[in-house]
């Protein structure tokens, strides 16, 4: 298993897919096995890097993970298979905002690391599929250094990226049906827990 994630770190840097980086799927990791996580669903498999490292974090946790690019889900199943992780990890080859997920099953988490431009998105279509305290951890979102300083930026594209993540970080700020707390943790991380309704 070592060897593989050694692999698939070595493949992603050669063909610059991102990954999610070591402190955060480290962190990512304790957060499961300390809040006994079993059932997670993540947005953005790329090659099932995170994917695998999360199953692997407990005997009992299953992962659903979705990615639309062709090559990367290809990659990921083929990875997912030789490292004997198929009973655990299901993945999902579709636009994360066209799939129709079963409503009768719930996670515990949900990791959010694909298109930064359409956190509020999957973030707003995918709460429902959250269990009551369920979590919602999203990645990259210092965005390499450069959210907070998009009235700088001269590339459009980037800047009205990193104005996304901005717009993104005040979303979480006001939301109330979830208490969220940021990290400065590899390229910066949100946990959103959600508050179940006191009567
Ligand atoms: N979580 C992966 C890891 O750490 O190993 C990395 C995911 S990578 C940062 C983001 C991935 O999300 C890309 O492979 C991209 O193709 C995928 N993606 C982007 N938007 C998506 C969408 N709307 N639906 C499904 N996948 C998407």
């Amino acid at each position: 298993m070592k060897e593989k994630i050694l692999e698939m770190e070595n493949y992603a840097q050669e063909k610059n897919v991102p990954i999610v980086e070591k402190k955060t799927i480290a962190f990512i990791m304790k957060y499961i096995k300390e809040n006994n996580i079993k059932n997670v669903l993540e947005i953005g498999s790329a090659i099932g890097y995170s994917a695998i490292l999360m199953a692997s974090a407990g005997e009992n946790v299953f992962v659903t993970t979705i990615e639309r690019d062709e090559e990367r889900y290809m990659e990921c199943l083929k990875n997912v298979k030789s490292c004997g992780m198929d009973k655990k990890i299901n993945v999902v080859f579709q636009d994360a905002l066209e799939v129709n997920l079963s409503e009768e099953v719930k996670y515990d988490l949900i990791f959010i690391d694909a298109a930064k431009a359409q956190n509020i998105k999957f973030f707003e279509k995918y709460k429902y599929f959250l269990k009551d305290s369920g979590t919602i951890i999203t990645d990259n979102l210092k965005f390499h250094g450069y959210v907070g300083k998009s009235e700088d930026i001269e590339s459009k594209n980037l800047k009205s990226l990193v104005s996304k993540i901005e717009e993104y970080i005040n979303f979480l700020k006001e939301n109330t049906e979830f208490d969220t707390k940021f990290y400065d943790i590899g390229d910066g991380i949100s946990v959103s827990v959600f508050k179940h309704e006191k009567e």
